[in-house]
């Protein structure tokens, strides 16, 4: 069995619908998908309806945005009830943060010059929620950096003119909305975050002391070394081990759906857990779909 268990569609900043994913993901020979999509379960329906007529296994997931001591972590959501309405809430504010951010994005962006940034931004988000990436996408388009990496380091990351500090959900929080909604929560790519291994031991404690079962070990952005640093992690903390390809579409060329390296020996499989073995039933109760 072929898992990948992080990827986005145009729900957030993904460049395939949901379903174009989804036969993409059949295609790539992916026998079980997550779909994980920034801060909204917007396009679960329609991956839930393309994973029944295509034939895979879909888990219902997001991936929240979360400040842990100043830092901005990602929390993966596995096996949530997109229906529960504590995490839709806490969703749809997470949301609002993300418009009003965007707005201060452009404004920013107009004081070095570059105009209409904001709406450039929007244009490319297509009426789902609006990130980074699609200013990244608009900044690429006006020949302001060769590629997504470059405009990241140049205009997007902290001490760079189109910087906006982030306030996400706590750490507890998201972590209490996946749990509330039935699902298990994972540290998303833990080797992105370049912390010293000191205060990675403190976010996995905490972050294990809050309910959290599992870790990212096998991650597109982790080097072989990282794998095993994680996998060496994921035991000490006594962590479920998840794999994903964080696929986002064809533009990035060195990441593929479902094409990522298997785990070091030792790691405890997600899909080996308890929770696992009861698979999830939702529908129709989502209001919001993608545009
Ligand atoms: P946001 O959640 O709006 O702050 O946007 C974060 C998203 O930007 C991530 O999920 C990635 O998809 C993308 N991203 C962050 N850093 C980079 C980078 N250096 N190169 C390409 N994409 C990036
Ligand atoms: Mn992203
Ligand atoms: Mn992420
Ligand atoms: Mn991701």
């Amino acid at each position: 069995m072929k898992y990948d268990l992080h990827s986005h569609s145009t729900a957030s900043d993904g460049s395939w619908r949901p379903e174009e994913l989804v036969k993409l993901a059949c295609r790539q020979q992916v026998d079980v998908l997550a779909l994980t999509d920034h801060d909204t379960t917007a396009g679960l329906e329609e991956a839930k309806q393309a994973s029944e007529k295509h034939g895979l296994r879909l888990i219902p997931g997001v991936e929240i945005s979360v400040t842990w001591k100043k830092r901005t972590v990602h929390i993966v959501g596995l096996n949530i009830d997109p229906a529960y309405q504590p995490l839709q809430q806490g969703l749809k504010e997470l949301r609002s943060f993300r418009e009003w951010r965007a707005v201060e994005i452009g404004r920013k962006l107009e004081k070095v010059g570059i105009e209409n940034a904001f709406e450039g931004a929007s244009a490319y988000a297509k009426g789902s929620l609006i990130t980074r990436t699609h200013f990244a996408h608009y900044l690429v388009e006006k020949g302001l950096a060769k590629d997504m990496r470059d405009v990241f380091k140049h205009y997007l990351v902290m001490n760079k003119p189109g910087h906006v500090s982030g306030a996400w959900a706590g750490l507890d929080q998201a972590i209490d909305w996946i749990r509330g909604a039935g699902g298990q929560a994972v540290i998303a790519h833990p080797a992105r975050y370049r912390m010293t291994s000191t205060k990675l031991r403190e976010l996995l404690s905490d972050f294990v002391e809050c309910g959290g079962e599992c870790l990212e070990v096998v991650s597109s952005s982790h080097s072989r070394d990282e794998r095993h640093i994680m996998a060496g992690f994921a035991n000490t903390y006594n962590l479920h081990a998840s794999c994903g390809s964080d696929y986002h579409g064809p533009e990035n060329q060195w990441v593929a759906l479902g094409k990522f390296a298997e785990f070091p020996e030792g790691c405890r499989p997600v899909w080996e857990s308890e929770r696992w073995q009861t698979p999830v039933e939702f529908s129709g109760s989502i209001k919001d779909s993608v545009a």
